[in-house]
């Protein structure tokens, strides 16, 4: 068994053709995606040109031995290759009969245009006579071979221009010929006009590169190959995997495999197409073609490419095939796939399949269609959805009077291709450098590009929405925005852009650098100025009221696919709030209770901030009770509010915690005024301002300290909250507060603390006659409290990590100031996340997990949670999940996140454990 493995994982080459695949669809890890999905293809039947695929193993081994190859690789090509030969009965590098080859680049993770590939191989000047004469069509073969040398050139020996206003020199070369020809287009370019451009194009290369372009066609191969894979680790390749957290360890995959044409005359054509609708998730197949083209022309959006459909009449036979191989390969994987197809002298041939990209609304829809259509289970359908997909659903939409207007106004400018839904509105940038750059500076731009590239990447993850004047609904910019979740309209063929003076007519109207415009990615609507955004569906039927469920199909599949959430997941979901309207929406979003409530936010409200300045001002004890005695009817009144909106759900409220300087005021003109409205005078609030300073207060006077050094203030608090609950049960609410007291590091801290809120808890229950239920615990957000967690829990029924303060006293790190160096961090590989976004679950994560035992050990029915920022973050409910919390606490609009995370954390660990199912009874 062992050998086997360990024989499977030195393989290098697997090939794929006639029936039968050495690989198959399971095998992305070493095969990539592209080559997995060759071989399974192949494997079920379907018409898929032979080849062969050089595993990612082989990426990993040469860039790790100086760009070399392992022992051996050379004579598995040699083999694989006669292998495609006598599949097609032709010969690599033969003057008569000559196999030409297409050498993909092809990871585990799809990168859409990030890499290298090029296509043609095995064309010299004595092949290109073999093709002539086996075609009969010299303008095609020439076509061909100046193709192949100038993709070559750009790849292999890297003549593509880096600068984003540098000129392709093939493409000069190019342009020059057909302004002396007199011709507009190149497919105007005659066979001998091509013969020159392959001349030219020799030439530019042995000038710019000093050396000649290759004839022999073997060292073609091995140029291509090492192209393909060097491609890994180009800069846009790298951008791109940070983008989407892909790890550089993976590598890509390098596939060969025999050419077909899709240019060879009007029964020839190449295109994409999606099972289903990629932008709205309808079941209808969708897709592109473009008749005498190759497949670069579709996907590079150079040409504007016809609808799927079109294809019916243009060779209703193989239209006909292309539908059952949609059927076909639906039912096969079970989920919507995307596919590149070409057509040869009326053949189809498959050139790729894999599980298609799709927008969040398109997801939630397929998803639920198929467990409706009975191809997927509920469990694979949570499975399916990322969890932040779900944001496209809760996205804004245009306020739909004023887009009337704008209408009426004829503020239209133009439509496009509807290929990222959503409403965005931003001032206009002509390139992606300045997309970052305006994006830096706070400003919301629209990126509007004639065509998007590879290496627009990072300017279009900056912007709000993108435009596009060229390319189709399977384009660069549509498949990278809608991947993105950006607001995305492309194939505008109306924007007349003229990149020199930044700016754009568009119809007549002149749009420069800097106007506003809206796009409405859900139409294709392109309207000049600024429009207002208004809650998606969602939101107005769960919030607003505006919509009913019966009238949102949207809403419906969202309600559906987090009724299974709920159903699945073991986490309880609560989440962050301090006022009555926030808890309303994270109700409506599904929260079922409170995991923190930061008293101080309510300080800052109407006229209490007088009192609390008042409060911190105040010399003596007395003083500061008498300030504290005006705050607490108003603190009360919070607490009210907030008990009725939470009816019997559980509510922590933590005691304040943040140090007092903060509520202080800062500048002259700030202190005049409090001076005159509390009377202490200038000097006097100088002075206590000049005590309260600390050189590190986020180390120095704050959380459980204020409240031991000033009882008082929980004295405060804690008969606010107590008087509130008791009261609001009288209304007949069954309430459950919970008080946490925050930045606990000893025992005794907490144990101080815990007596003074029953002490207090206890007067109040006498002086109103009633009683409610509540829990003391703290947060763990120090390093201490997690390792004395024993101790801690002797004292504390809950724990609630606060993995903001966890974080930044586990590192050492600045919560405030790490934004300057981390984005370093991440640049150099130090850190490969946020810290701050996803827990480090070696450091704070062991943290949490030593705390969670021992307190366990010595309070079995501790209930543990978490409330730091983390606790909306996919990856960090997983791994709550893992150690079993009852909970995870998250800002409102994160909560649908969190439930669909939860049920997917459980799915995925299968997590039907005895000990999980009892916990969960007394969860939450
Ligand atoms: C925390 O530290 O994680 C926390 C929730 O508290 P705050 O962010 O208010 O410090
Ligand atoms: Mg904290």
């Amino acid at each position: 068994m062992k050998r086997s493995v360990s024989r499977k994982q030195a393989r290098y080459v697997y090939s794929f053709g006639g029936r039968k695949a050495d690989g198959n669809g399971t095998m992305k890890e070493i095969l990539g995606g592209k080559g997995s999905g060759l071989a399974e293809m192949t494997n079920i039947g379907l018409p898929v040109p032979p080849g062969f695929t050089i595993s990612t193993n082989v990426c990993t081994h040469y860039f790790e031995h100086d760009r070399s190859y392992p022992k051996g690789l050379e004579a598995k090509v040699v083999q694989a290759l006669r292998a495609v030969e006598k599949l097609q009965k032709k010969k690599f590098g033969d003057r008569g009969n000559p196999l030409l080859l297409s050498v993909r680049s092809g990871a585990r993770s799809s990168m859409p245009g990030m890499m290298d590939t090029i296509l043609n191989l095995g064309l010299n000047d004595s092949t290109v006579e073999g093709l002539v004469a086996r075609t009969r069509n010299e303008r095609f073969a020439y076509d061909s071979y100046r193709r192949f040398i100038q993709m070559y050139g750009d790849v292999v020996l890297r003549m593509k221009p880096s600068a984003k206003d540098d000129v392709n020199p093939f493409e000069a070369i190019m342009e020059r010929k057909k302004k002396e020809r007199g011709v507009e287009h190149d497919i105007d370019l005659t066979a001998s006009d091509l013969r020159e451009l392959v001349g030219l194009f020799k030439r530019e290369i042995r000038s710019t590169r000093g050396v000649d372009f290759p004839e022999d066609p073997v060292e073609q191969l091995w140029g291509a190959i090492g192209a393909v894979f060097g491609s890994w680790m180009n800069e846009r390749a790298i951008a791109y995997r940070k983008l989407y957290d892909i790890p550089g360890s993976w590598g890509t995959a390098v596939n060969v495999q025999s050419m077909v044409f899709g240019n060879m005359g009007d029964d020839s054509g190449t295109g994409v197409a999606f099972t289903r609708n990629p932008a709205t998730g309808e079941n209808a197949f969708y897709g592109e073609f473009l008749m005498n083209a190759q497949g670069e022309d579709v996907v590079a959006g150079i040409r504007t490419p016809l609808p799927i459909e079109q294809l019916r009449e243009k060779n209703p036979k193989v239209y006909g095939q292309l539908l059952r191989v949609r059927q076909t390969l639906e039912r096969h994987y079970r989920d919507m796939q995307d596919l590149e197809f070409t057509i040869q002298e009326g053949m189809l041939y498959m050139l790729q399949t894999r599980a298609a990209k799709r927008t969040g609304f398109a997801a939630i829809r397929i998803a639920v269609d198929m467990v409706d259509e009975g191809l997927i289970s509920e469990k694979e359908a949570i499975g399916r959805i990322e969890p932040d997909q779900l944001n496209h659903l809760l996205r804004p939409v245009f306020d739909s009077d004023q887009k009337s207007v704008a209408l009426r106004n004829d503020r239209l400018l133009a439509k496009g291709l509807n290929a990222g839904p959503g409403a965005a509105t931003g001032k206009v940038v002509f390139n992606a450098a300045d997309a970052v750059q305006w994006a830096g500076r706070g400003e919301k731009v629209i990126l509007v590009r004639v065509e998007t590239s590879p290496e627009d990447i990072k300017g279009m993850s900056a912007a709000d929405g993108i435009l596009t004047a060229r390319g189709g609904m399977t384009s660069h910019a549509a498949l990278v925005g809608r991947q993105m979740g950006k607001v995305c309209v492309v194939g505008c063929g109306a924007l007349n852009i003229d990149y020199p003076r930044r700016s754009m007519n568009v119809n007549g109207k002149q749009v420069r650098e800097g106007d506003a415009i809206s796009i409405d990615g859900t139409t294709g609507e392109v309207i000049l100025g600024e429009i207002e955004t208004r809650p998606s569906e969602v939101l107005q039927v769960l919030l607003a009221k505006t919509l009913s469920p019966a009238s949102s199909s949207v809403y419906r599949q969202y309600a559906k696919l987090m009724s299974w959430a709920d159903r699945f997941r073991r986490l309880r979901v609560r989440t962050n709030a301090d006022q009555p309207d926030q808890c309303e929406v994270a109700i409506a979003f599904g929260a079922e209770g409170i995991g923190l409530c930061r008293t101080e936010h309510m300080f800052f409200g109407g006229d209490r901030i007088d009192a609390v300045r008042e409060m911190i001002l105040a010399d003596t004890e007395s003083g500061r009770r008498k300030a504290l005695a005006k705050l607490l009817p108003m603190q009360r009144e919070d607490f009210v509010g907030i008990f009725r909106v939470m009816k019997d759900r559980p509510v922590t409220v933590r005691t304040l915690d943040p140090p007092l300087h903060e509520f202080l005021p800062h500048t002259e003109k700030e202190i005049e005024v409090l001076s005159s409205r509390i009377g202490v005078s200038v000097e006097k609030i100088h002075q206590r301002l000049n005590q309260l300073h600390e050189f590190n207060p986020m180390l120095g006077h704050r959380g459980c300290r204020l409240g031991i050094v000033f009882p008082e203030i929980t004295e405060m608090q804690v008969r606010a909250i107590i008087e509130a609950a008791c009261s609001v049960k009288k209304e007949g609410v069954n309430v459950h507060p919970e008080i946490m007291i925050p930045l606990v590091g000893h025992v005794n801290e907490l144990k101080n603390q815990d007596r003074l809120v029953r002490t207090v808890a206890k007067q109040v229950f006498v002086e109103s006659g009633i009683s409610v239920d509540y829990l003391v615990g703290t947060m763990i957000e120090l390093p201490r409290a997690a390792l004395t967690a024993d101790e801690i829990a002797s004292v504390a029924e809950f724990f609630s990590y606060g993995t903001n303060d966890l974080t930044q006293t586990t590192f050492g790190l600045s919560r405030d100031d790490a934004g300057v160096f981390l984005q370093k961090y991440f640049d150099m590989n130090i850190l490969e996340r946020d810290p701050f976004q996803t827990i480090d679950r070696e450091g704070v994560g062991l943290l949490m997990k030593i705390g969670t035992e021992k307190g366990r050990s010595v309070n079995k029915k501790l209930k543990v949670g978490i409330c730091g920022e983390h606790g909306g973050d996919p990856s960090t409910i997983e791994f709550c999940h893992q150690l079993d919390f009852a909970y995870v606490s998250c800002s409102p609009f994160r909560v649908p996140i969190a439930r669909l995370a939860a049920a997917r954390a459980m799915v995925r660990d299968n997590g039907t454990s005895r000990k999980a199912r009892t916990r969960r009874s007394r969860a939450g």
